[in-house]
């Protein structure tokens, strides 16, 4: 397994739209297209910063995963994605390792990037994020 660079920054918020401002109006960086997520039930949104970008997520549901982070933790980081060359390797890596995968697969995330998450009882309390993309 090779971890490549930070990918990008989980955000979770209440209103997209609402908190895009801050980083298009007061940051001035750019929103590259927001996106549906169903099976995880979030519209997200990327915000290229340099090598990584920002990914804000916004709930389509009230019972989503993100709305759930919210209620009990209020806005904020949600989660960490490296990104790595080989997923499906850096899977059975992790588990070898002994750290627990929320993902044992990988699946399908925004911008058909394949993504696994590990547990944050094995990562100090942080959900972290692999993904592996081209480009
Ligand atoms: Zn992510």
């Amino acid at each position: 397994m090779k971890v490549l660079k930070l990918d990008h920054i989980g955000i979770a918020v209440k209103d997209l739209q609402e908190s895009l401002k801050f980083y298009e109006e007061i940051l001035g960086l750019k929103c590259e297209g927001t996106e549906v997520v169903e099976e995880q039930k979030v519209r997200v949104a990327f915000l290229p910063v340099g090598d990584t970008e920002v990914e804000l997520l916004e709930s389509t549901e009230e019972d989503g995963p993100i709305a759930k982070f919210i209620e009990k933790k209020g806005e904020g980081i949600q989660h960490l994605a490296f990104r790595v060359d080989n997923i499906e390797a850096a899977i059975e890596e992790m588990k070898e390792k002994g750290v627990r995968m929320i993902d044992e697969k990988p699946r399908y995330g925004a911008g058909g990037a394949k993504i696994a998450f590990c547990h944050p009882k094995s990562t100090n309390g942080i959900l972290v994020e692999l993904s592996e993309r081209n480009g």
